[in-house]
């Protein structure tokens, strides 16, 4: 043999570089949309005890359906949308990125084609690669909503298998209104398309907001996924799950899941933070009101603010926003790049990285020139 050793990676992996928002240990960590508090302290010592319990089974393999978890979701869901599914209309996997994952597993492959709306969750392309989906990106319109009569037109023209719909939206954290959802729905079901709308946000949603939970009933088409890691302060424990129109969407994720795919270990803890819910929710009413006054102060800044049903903020804009970014970061607040040219986006953090934040905007900014400021 002659040379080093040429790896037979797959030619559309070659040279790919792997996903990763910086992990950065700085006093304000706002770049990745989780929830800034820590979990309360009696939350944390039940999740110890439900995992100590668990521990002394786990030489045996987890509930492989998960269903006393599936069955708290579904309870959840009741809860917090006023939406009743059955426990074989709900999934969950480690993260909706699994979930996602296993969306692309059933309904994409080869020769199919998924579509989304620019700009959005940059994941999407990522499991239409794994999958070796088409993947068409549309552009949202200046106020980064959805030309609907243009997608429907579209969704009839290429005909997809698969549309993503984020509500709220990351990174704008503009939620669809309802009607647009249904109008997108119905053209998808003409051509025996699935709708998915991703509600990693829903609980961020300002009142009256509807979940996409509420037209469960309407369109046998519709899933709708949700994770813990953003409102229920549990992205270090993995938990995403879907509830879905049609139970047989749910069978074919377990044709297609690896087998055993949830943890004893992650679902005694979700099924924990889902016992106290209630804690976890009050800090989501504080989160609110503080993406609410932000976003004020912002306006008041003078910077453009996309209205937001996130826990983020997507504003702007900047002739330079990577020397913004850095001179927050020199500061101690890391943010994100994202979105088009000129925008970032910073997570809604605890009152005082906020301030912190707000503080360190003013000096980043106070020596340039940005665009829109008055
Ligand atoms: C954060 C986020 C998710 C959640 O991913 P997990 O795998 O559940 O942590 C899903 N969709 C969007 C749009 C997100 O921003």
């Amino acid at each position: 043999m002659s040379g080093p050793f040429v790896l037979p990676i797959r030619a559309d992996l070659v040279g790919i570089a792997s996903y990763g928002a910086p992990q950065l240990d700085v006093a304000a960590r706002l770049n990745v949309n989780e929830n800034p508090f820590p979990l309360p302290d009696d939350l944390a010592a039940a999740m110890g005890v439900a995992v100590a319990a668990a521990a002394v089974d786990l030489n045996r393999y987890p509930d492989r359906d998960a269903t006393r978890l599936r069955q708290a979701l579904a309870d959840y869901i009741a809860d917090e949308s006023g939406v009743r599914v059955p426990v074989e209309r709900v999934w969950a996997a480690n993260g909706s990125n699994e979930v996602m994952h296993h969306v692309f597993l059933a309904f994409g492959g080869p020769g199919r084609l998924a579509i989304t709306f620019d700009p959005t969750y940059s994941m999407y392309p990522e499991y239409a690669r794994d999958t070796f989906t088409e993947y068409e990106a549309y552009p949202r319109t200046a106020e980064f909503a959805i030309d609907v009569a243009a997608a429907v037109d579209l969704i009839l023209r290429r005909r997809p298998t698969l549309i993503l719909l984020t509500s709220p939206n990351n990174p704008t954290g503009t939620a669809l209104p309802q009607a647009d959802i249904r109008a997108l729905a119905q053209a998808a079901l003409e051509v025996g398309a699935m709708v998915v709308v991703d509600e990693a946000y829903a609980e961020f949603r300002h009142h009256g907001v509807p979940s996409a939970c509420a037209l469960l009933d309407e369109f046998p088409n519709l899933i709708v996924t949700r994770t813990m890691s953003k409102a229920f302060a549990l992205a270090g424990a993995r938990l995403g799950y879907a509830v879905v129109a049609d139970p047989r969407v749910v069978d074919t994720f377990m044709v297609v899941r690896l087998p055993y795919h949830l943890s004893a270990v992650t679902q005694a803890v979700a099924l924990t933070a889902l016992r106290h819910s209630d804690v976890l929710q009050a800090q989501v009413a504080l989160l609110r009101d503080e993406r609410d006054s932000l976003s004020s102060w912002l306006v008041d800044a003078g910077f453009t603010v996309v209205p937001s049903d996130a826990n983020f903020i997507l504003f702007g804009r900047f002739d330079d926003r990577d020397a913004v970014w850095r001179a927050l970061l020199e500061q101690g607040v890391l943010i994100r790049q994202a979105g088009p040219a000129g925008w970032l986006r910073v997570t809604v953090g605890t009152p005082a990285e906020n301030d912190m934040f707000r503080q360190a905007l003013v000096v980043a900014t106070s020596s340039r020139d940005e665009e829109g400021r008055p």
